[in-house]
């Protein structure tokens, strides 16, 4: 068995792996990599894929799917049906924005179309049959629909890809189903995003969260939530529905669409579907058209408004700081890791952001609380653990991140790889 390298190995982004088998070679993921001005590509040449199986909707994992397409390789993809509906929205506004930065795309909206025509569901816990191998989707309490793939070869390879996971729940997500763990594993290909470092205790961590919200809108100021459209923006809502503030919640940009996608699917996705109901109604949705009327509530009477995008790569989050950065009673909370070389990390790191033509150094309270959809450190050292595979493969992960894991597990006795980009792995 090869297994090949063509994204997300010591790297962040455009996840995508290549197993080839005697009888059938298929695709783990087609990602992009997004930074503040280019897109990365997964390596694509020499590539026949039988099916693409699809961990969750992300983009990192998803954005590259209709270059497929769009060079005539019409396979199916296998997802989760939450995974379908998540990743048309994301890949649909990824061509908007495409459009709108003047990018050159390698893929157009047909390309889209039939991608998502392509695609077949997979129900988790289900085990079905493709060619020499079997398959079964897990849990993997990252986001909602997202899976662990777990790959049984007839000639009794045993191969199971994380994706991205995270054990413990959220307010959005159950933990991952861990079941697979019973399998004899032979190859464990896992992320490594917190290889070298654990996470703070959420409670505490959502408290300080909602401590400084309060704090910022009780001096009259802003408290502008930068939010992934998927999975934080829903979180972000759940958690600020417990402030009780006289105040009232704006949701802005994609988050408000993607949670009525969320709804509309099957509530097992979601840990508690009702609560998300009540909540996201007593949300207030903001269109493009009264967003004025918000800036101005917000100046006067302060308030909360959590928006996309997450990393401060577009998005109306941009509207906002644009309005705010000079005021001190304002703040900036980040609710998410910042990928390198992102709008948000650079402000972070320096202090600097970026409008227009001029480089603004903003004046309002910048705080940064990690909320994360990945297993920590410790998460995933018992992944591996419990899976106690022959074989460890650690990807999705930065260097420094994929080095510290490596060291660890070579420590118990694994036999561990870390491939670089295009690098085939013969098993
Ligand atoms: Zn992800």
């Amino acid at each position: 068995m090869d297994i090949l390298f063509r994204g997300g190995a010591m790297e962040v982004g455009r996840s995508c792996i290549e197993i080839r088998s005697d009888n059938s070679n298929i695709l783990l993921d087609c990602g992009v990599k997004l930074s503040e001005d280019n897109s990365e590509y997964p390596i694509l040449n020499k590539l026949y894929p039988d099916a693409v199986f699809v961990s969750h909707a992300h983009l990192d994992h998803t954005g590259s799917l209709p270059i497929l397409s769009h060079l005539q390789m019409h396979c199916p993809i296998y997802s989760t049906s939450m995974t379908k509906a998540l990743t048309k929205e994301l890949l649909k506004d990824s061509l908007k924005i495409g459009i709108e930065e003047n990018r050159e795309l390698p893929f157009n909206k047909g390309d889209i179309n039939k991608t998502l025509h392509h695609n077949k569901n997979v129900e988790y816990g289900i085990t079905y049959a493709m060619r020499d191998f079997e398959y079964t989707f897990f849990d993997a309490g990252h986001i909602p629909g997202s899976a662990s793939i777990y790959l049984n070869y007839a000639n009794n390879k045993k191969v199971l890809y994380t994706g991205d996971i995270k054990l413990s729940k959220t307010r959005l997500t159950n933990g991952a189903d861990l079941s697979f763990c019973d399998n004899d594993i032979d190859i464990l290909i896992i992320e490594s995003t917190y290889g070298n470092r654990c996470h703070p205790d959420r409670k505490q961590l959502e408290k300080e969260f909602l401590d400084k919200v309060k704090e910022t809108v009780e001096r009259g100021g802003a408290a502008i939530i930068p939010a992934f459209a998927v999975d934080r923006s829903q979180e972000a809502i759940l958690m600020l529905s417990n402030l009780n503030l006289d105040n009232p919640i704006y949701l802005d940009g994609m988050g408000a669409k993607i949670t009525r996608i969320m709804l509309r699917q099957h509530p097992k996705y979601i840990r508690n579907h009702k609560k998300l109901k009540r909540v996201f109604s007593n949300t207030y949705v903001v269109e493009s058209d009264e967003r004025h009327h918000v800036m101005k509530d917000l100046k006067e009477n302060g308030g909360v408004v959590v928006s996309t995008a997450g990393m401060l790569n577009g998005g109306p989050v941009i509207k906002y700081i644009s309005n705010f950065w000079n005021d001190h009673r304002s703040s900036l909370i980040f609710t998410g890791y910042q990928v390198k070389n992102t709008a948000g990390r650079i402000l972070l790191e320096t202090g600097k952001f970026p409008i227009g033509e001029m480089l603004i150094e903003p004046k309002f309270e910048i705080s940064f609380y990690e909320f994360s959809a990945h297993a920590g450190m410790d998460e995933l050292r018992t992944i591996v653990k419990k899976t106690n595979p022959e074989n460890l493969i650690i990807q999705h992960g930065e260097e420094d991140s994929i080095n510290a894991f490596k060291e660890w597990a070579i420590g118990e006795g694994f036999n561990t790889f870390t491939p670089r980009l295009c690098d085939k792995i013969k098993i």
